[in-house]
């Protein structure tokens, strides 16, 4: 094993999360999605720190994982109200648990980060879902270069983070088109035919059907005109156990073309 990882204390296996974020709204809304967070961090065991994959997270030509001890928030979305801007998430980082898993995955090079900080897929979820900011937080890049099989095998290379006390978050949305947004409108048909697909393969433990939804062609395009909000899921998927049952959780569709379809592996 590896000395970084070895030095950091043993635990039961913890959950992994995929938690479909929606908009920055709900950071300080209290609506169905927020609540279902709030409740779920009261259940979950208290993690020794939590990584976050976040859609919002995008570097090309290598993964980066930030060490920084003192994680900003950043606000990077535009047109919301003061209140949002206003929103801090002041957890520490946790350059240990950083370092274990820049040091994991032999497939691909992960490199150590000091710029970056909380993007609000990180913090506008895990401000209700832990909102005393205690845990320690790092988030891991989504290296836009790569194909969907090489996340998934780079996510895999990270599961012995489970028994360690992390708790992976992969924070992004199984069905994300901004085009085509609809304040009031039944969700469209491509993007309910994505999400019942999406919902199946991961009910039967199908993974590689997700891993390989680009061979949807035309509704896979529609569901995510860009690729950034499906990755995250795919390092939730990666560091799922045999042992893991999937459990959902806030289904349903925003603004038409928003998946919030979420879940728990445990
Ligand atoms: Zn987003």
């Amino acid at each position: 094993m590896h000395e970084s990882l070895e030095r950091l204390p043993s635990t039961p296996r913890m959950p992994a999360l995929f938690v479909g974020h929606g908009s920055p709204m709900n950071a300080i809304e209290d609506n169905g999605w927020s609540r279902t967070w709030q409740a779920l961090g009261e259940r979950l065991p208290r993690p020794n720190a939590i990584l976050c994959v976040s859609a919002h997270w995008m570097t090309r030509g290598g993964t980066l994982v930030h060490t920084g001890a003192h994680p900003r928030t950043i606000h990077d979305f535009g047109g919301f109200p003061a209140e949002l801007f206003a929103q801090r998430y002041p957890a520490p980082g946790s350059p240990a648990y950083a370092e274990a898993a820049i040091a994991l995955p032999h497939a691909a090079q992960l490199r150590p980060d000091l710029d970056w900080g909380l993007d609000h897929g990180a913090w506008s979820v895990l401000i209700r879902m832990f909102p005393r900011a205690d845990i320690p937080v790092f988030q891991l890049s989504l290296d836009l270069s790569l194909p969907m099989q090489a996340h998934y095998a780079l996510a895999r290379e990270l599961k012995p983070l489970r028994e360690k006390g992390v708790l992976v978050v992969g924070s992004g949305n199984l069905v994300h088109n901004l085009r085509m947004l609809a304040p009031g409108r039944p969700p469209y048909d491509w993007a309910v035919e994505f999400d019942t697909r999406m919902a199946a393969a991961l009910e039967s433990g199908d993974f590689q059907s997700v891993v390989d939804a680009e061979d949807l062609g035309a509704v896979m395009r529609a569901a995510h005109p860009t690729t950034e909000h499906f990755l995250p899921v795919l390092y939730t998927l990666g560091v799922a156990d045999e042992a893991d049952r999937l459990s959902g959780f806030n289904e349903g569709f925003d603004l038409a073309s928003i998946s919030m379809r979420s879940f728990v592996l445990a």
